[in-house]
C-alpha cells in the first residue's frame, strides 16, 4: 500500500502522484494516462475532475485506482484497462479479440471520405466493406459520416464480430451494418463502392520487439503480416479488386515503408492510383488507395 493511495488524499494529489509514478516508469503518455484513469475510476469527466480537485478520495476509490495503476505499470495500455477507446470521436468497446484502434487508422477514414466524394453515383445508396473489422472502428466511423451508406464488416474472429456488432448497436448504426465471419473478403459478394482494411502488417520476426502494450495485449492475429509483413495484402487486394464496383475504391492501412509495395500489389490486381498515399500525423504514408477503372 506504500505506493498506493491512502484514504484522505485529494483527487488532484492522486492524479499528480499517479503521473509521477507513470513518468518514473518511462511511460511517455504519463500525464494523459493518469488523467484518463483517475477520471474513469472516479466517474469524472475533465470538468468534473477540476471541480472535485480538493475532494478526498474514498477508500474504495483509492483501491480501484490503485488496481488500475498497477495494471498500467505492468504494461497494459489504458484502453485495455478501461475496455474502451475513442476512434473518430466514437466511443468503442474492445475485447481481447480486437486491436486497440489507433489514431493512425483515422487516416484511412479520411482518405476513404475524400475518395467517396469524387465517385459518381446517381442518388443510390453506397455499399461499403471493412475487411478485418475488429472492433468495427473503420466501418462505424464511415457509417457515422455517410447516412446514405450501408456496410459489411468481416473478421476471422467471431468474438471480434460480436464486439463490432455491439458497438454498431450502441452507436445507433446497427441497422446499416452487417457482419460476416470469414477470412478477409472470401465471404463477400460485390459490388462495393468502397472497401477499406487495416490488415495485419508487422513482420513476424518483429513482433517480439514491439512495445509490451502492443505485444502482450493486442491479438497477434491482428498484427502478424507474415515473414515480410505483406502476406495479408497479397490475399486481400486481389479479392477486394474483384468485388469493387466500377469506379469503386480500395483503401488500406500500411506499415512504415510499405506503401510502394502495396501500391504495386494494387496495380498488379488491375487498380489504378489517382491519388498518392495519405500520411498520418507523424508524416508516415499510412493509407494507400486504388481505384477500379470504370467499365
Ligand atoms: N498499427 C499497429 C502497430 O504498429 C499494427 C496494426 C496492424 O498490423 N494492422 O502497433
Amino acid at each position: 500500500m506504500s505506493a498506493g493511495y491512502p484514504p484522505g488524499q485529494t483527487v488532484e494529489i492522486a492524479r499528480r502522484r499517479l503521473t509521477e509514478r507513470f513518468r518514473a516508469h518511462g511511460i511517455d503518455s504519463a500525464e494523459l494516462d493518469a488523467r484518463i484513469l483517475v477520471g474513469a475510476e472516479l466517474g469524472l469527466d475533465l470538468t468534473g475532475m477540476i471541480a472535485a480537485a480538493a475532494r478526498p478520495l474514498a477508500a474504495a476509490e483509492a483501491e480501484r485506482l490503485e488496481a488500475a495503476a498497477r495494471r498500467r505499470l505492468a504494461g497494459e495500455p489504458v484502453a485495455r484497462i478501461l475496455g474502451a477507446k475513442e476512434f473518430w470521436g466514437l466511443p468503442l468497446q474492445l475485447s481481447a479479440a480486437t486491436l486497440v484502434p489507433r489514431p493512425d487508422t483515422e487516416t484511412v477514414v479520411e482518405l476513404a471520405l475524400e475518395m467517396l466524394r469524387v465517385i459518381p453515383r446517381a442518388n443510390r445508396r453506397l455499399r461499403m466493406a471493412d475487411i478485418g473489422t475488429g472492433s468495427g472502428a473503420i466501418l462505424l466511423a464511415l457509417l457515422s459520416e455517410l447516412p446514405e451508406a450501408d456496410g459489411v464488416g468481416t473478421d476471422i474472429s467471431v468474438a471480434a464480430l460480436s464486439t463490432a456488432r455491439a458497438n454498431a448497436g450502441r452507436l445507433g448504426l446497427g441497422d446499416r451494418a452487417t457482419f460476416v465471419a470469414c477470412d478477409y473478403a472470401t465471404g463477400l459478394q460485390g459490388a462495393f463502392d468502397l472497401i477499406a482494411s487495416n490488415p495485419p502488417y508487422i513482420r513476424s520476426a518483429e513482433i517480439a520487439d514491439l512495445a509490451t502494450e502492443v505485444r502482450d495485449h493486442d491479438p497477434h492475429r491482428a498484427l502478424d503480416g507474415g515473414p515480410d509483413g505483406l502476406a495479408a495484402y497479397r490475399s486481400l487486394i486481389p479479392q477486394a479488386a474483384g468485388l469493387l464496383a466500377s469506379d469503386g475504391a480500395l483503401i488500406v492501412e500500411v506499415g512504415h515503408g510499405q506503401s510502394s509495395q502495396v501500391e504495386q500489389l494494387m496495380t498488379a490486381a488491375g487498380l489504378m492510383h489517382d491519388r498518392p498515399p495519405k500520411a498520418d500525423l507523424a508524416g508516415i504514408p499510412r493509407a494507400v488507395a486504388g481505384r477500379k477503372l470504370p467499365t
